[in-house]
């Protein structure tokens, strides 16, 4: 190897570099002085960015460096980002959670197709008490995988099969398998016309279960409700069992929407509607009560028993859903 060698060139280029520095540095803290300031006290972009004519510059005219901002000015230009950003739609017919019950069980939903009108079909909102309409959800869910059932261009349909996780899964432990893990009726906890406590004697009363201590205190209740509005929902279905009946939402009287959506399903599938089997239970702090005046037409439809899952109707009753549009309101 050749050892590094000091020769005459090498000294001469090395002086030259360092006197250019020297008068370098000592032009530039001139420059600075005849503006009226230091170098330290120069504005963060114009030191950033500071080169040798910048500098020159400051010294012909010392107000430019104030005016002048080269490292921001591209930006201006550049175009501007969206405001509002897509968000990826979840995979077509795969599981996705919306939140958690209150005992950690996931609150597992399912997408089909991608218009803009969004409607939405709830299973077990009353647990294993009613464990025939999860069953029938998740039928209707594998007749929409298969194609058996296709869901129209404008429309965007989720399906939460078990709304109700800790009843479904943990019914023996719980009152009547029909509330959370906490002993609260999800369909009891909205804010609509919530009430702490209720007259039972006409209503469910095998097991005593309670309202929540206020309106959203169940994190289903509150997951739900979030997905609900943020994702525009137009229609829902909740359903039930076992009445054989279809209630729609709205109080006193339903509104126009859900009542026509529910002539509607009733015509498909022979459920009873308006619900003149209801034994006079006093309703408080109902999902389609709240739902219907969120704007979103809101229908309970109760299967026939405890038992069947229906299907056969429900097909039909789901291709009603699917093809129902809101009316036009007069004004
Ligand atoms: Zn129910």
């Amino acid at each position: 190897m050749r050892p590094f060698k000091v020769n005459r060139n090498t000294t001469l280029l090395l002086a030259g570099f360092f006197a250019g520095a020297i008068l370098f540095l000592l032009f530039f803290v001139s420059a600075n002085l005849l503006s009226g300031k230091s170098a330290l006290s120069l504005p963060f972009v114009a030191s950033a960015g500071s080169t040798t004519s910048e500098a020159v510059n400051a010294t012909v005219s010392p107000t430019s460096e104030w005016t002048v901002t080269p490292v921001f000015a591209p930006a201006l230009t550049a175009t501007p980002t969206p405001i509002f950003t897509a968000t990826p739609l979840p995979p077509e017919g795969e599981a996705f959670s919306i939140g958690e019950s209150i005992e950690g069980k996931p609150l597992e939903m399912y997408r089909f197709g991608s218009g803009p009108i969004v409607r939405v079909i709830i299973g077990a909102i009353h647990g294993g008490y009613e464990s025939n309409t999860a069953t029938l959800v998740y039928l209707l869910r594998d007749d929409l995988k298969s194609g058996l059932i296709a869901v129209p261009e404008e429309i965007t349909l989720y399906l939460l099969p078990v709304f109700n996780p800790d009843g479904f899964y943990d019914y023996l432990n719980l009152p009547a398998g029909r509330s959370n893990y906490r002993g609260v009726d999800l369909n009891r906890n909205w804010d609509a016309y919530w009430a702490a406590d209720w007259d039972r004697t006409r209503c469910f009363n095998y097991a005593y279960l309670t309202a929540g201590e206020f309106p959203f205190s169940e994190p289903e209740t509150v997951a739900l409700r979030d997905f609900l509005l943020n994702n525009r929902a137009d229609a829902l279905i909740s359903y039930h069992s076992a009445m054989s009946a279809i209630f729609a939402g709205g109080r006193p009287e339903p509104d126009p929407a859900s009542d026509d959506l529910a002539r509607a399903l009733s015509a498909a599938s022979l459920y009873l509607y308006p619900p003149t089997n209801d034994p006079g239970c006093q309703y408080t702090g109902q999902l389609i009560d709240w739902a219907s005046a969120n704007g979103i037409a809101a229908v309970d439809v109760e299967l026939t028993d405890h038992q069947s899952n229906d299907i056969l109707i429900n097909r039909k009753l789901l291709e009603a859903f699917l093809a129902w549009r809101r009316p036009m309101v007069s004004e």
